[in-house]
């Protein structure tokens, strides 16, 4: 039997020596949550934030003038953030090279906050082994008709489905519409298997049950429907890291949920920026609930 291995981080609340200026200059405006507040969030959570995305290409989400004005997304440039923000020389499908972001501790999660981001998104492949994902993303994108009920059928339905061919999955909500499926891997097939593996798998499960499923962006073809977006899982794409907060009005933060609670969720944004004491009660509690390691591999089928 495959093992996945389930980490416990101590969530111990990191001290970075980062100067946060302008501390009470306000991000989420509806909310009143200053950049300072912001900051102590991920004072507190850059450990269990860092257990999942320590080491990845990163893509940041800044919004230098709070979640009101323009935010963009970002993923080169380390030089110009902070000192202890790093990077890593990835080779580019033309043949050429660039820097991708990075950070492995708190100073420069807390670097990156200074410098307006909010949301932390990563590759499914550490720095280590670039080629190898450790990761399955399947991020359910629900068309607005549908309920939130709808979407933990769905990503009960996924689990079901990938247990059936031997893969332990774990569900996070995104703090947005949907819910994540993660299958962590043991980093040995390449982009290009891991890629067509959830290309395949979400193909089946639309064709199986076209009226709940499709595979494909087109919007058109979304109504009424979940979006399986497989597309997560191709060299280069990213997604939102476990206690990321998002740039949305509450500050909803994504947070990894085991499969018997994901039921009693009514919405994918239920843990708030204020949550934070809760959040870091459950990690101690539960860990990552089971992210990280794991030595599963892709069945062959
Ligand atoms: P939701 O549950 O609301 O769908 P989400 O995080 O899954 O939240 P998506 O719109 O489905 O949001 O996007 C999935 C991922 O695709 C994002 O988390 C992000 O990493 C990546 N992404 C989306 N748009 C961009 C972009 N313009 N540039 C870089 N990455 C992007
Ligand atoms: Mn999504
Ligand atoms: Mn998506």
């Amino acid at each position: 039997a495959r093992e996945v291995r389930l980490e416990r981080p101590m969530p111990k609340p990191a001290d970075p020596e980062v100067r946060i200026t302008h501390p009470e200059r306000v991000v989420f405006p509806d909310d009143g949550i200053t950049k300072g507040e912001l900051a102590d969030y991920y004072r507190a959570m850059a450990p269990l934030l860092l257990a999942t995305m320590a080491g990845r290409p990163l893509s940041l989400v800044r919004c230098p003038d709070g979640i009101g004005g323009k935010c963009f997304f970002q993923k080169h440039g380390a030089g110009n953030l902070g000192k202890d923000i790093g990077s890593v020389r990835i080779r580019e499908k033309d043949g050429g090279e660039e820097d991708y972001l990075c950070v492995s501790d708190a100073q420069g999660v807390l670097e990156c906050v200074q410098m307006g981001a909010i949301e932390f998104h990563a590759w499914a492949s550490h720095s280590r082994h670039l080629e190898q994902p450790d990761r399955l993303v399947f991020d359910l994108d629900p068309d607005e008709a549908l309920s939130f009920a709808d979407v933990r059928k769905a990503a009960q339905d996924l689990k079901r489905h990938l247990a059936d061919i031997g893969l332990t999955s774990f569900a996070m909500l995104s703090g947005g519409k949907g819910v994540h499926v993660i299958v962590p891997l043991k980093p040995q097939a390449e982009w290009d298997e891991v890629t067509d593996f959830a290309r395949r798998f979400s193909i089946a499960l639309a064709t199986a049950e076209p009226e709940r499923f499709v595979a494909t962006m087109s919007k058109a073809k979304r109504k009424g429907r979940i979006f399986i977006d497989w597309l997560r899982n191709q060299r280069g794409s990213t997604a939102i890291m476990p206690y990321s907060v998002r740039a949305r009005a509450g500050a909803p933060v994504a947070a990894p949920v085991s499969w018997a609670e994901l039921d009693e969720f009514e919405t994918a944004a239920a843990f708030r920026l204020a949550d934070r004491a809760q959040l870091l009660e459950r990690a101690a509690d539960r860990g990552l609930a089971g992210w990280g390691s794991s030595s599963q591999l892709l069945p062959s089928v």
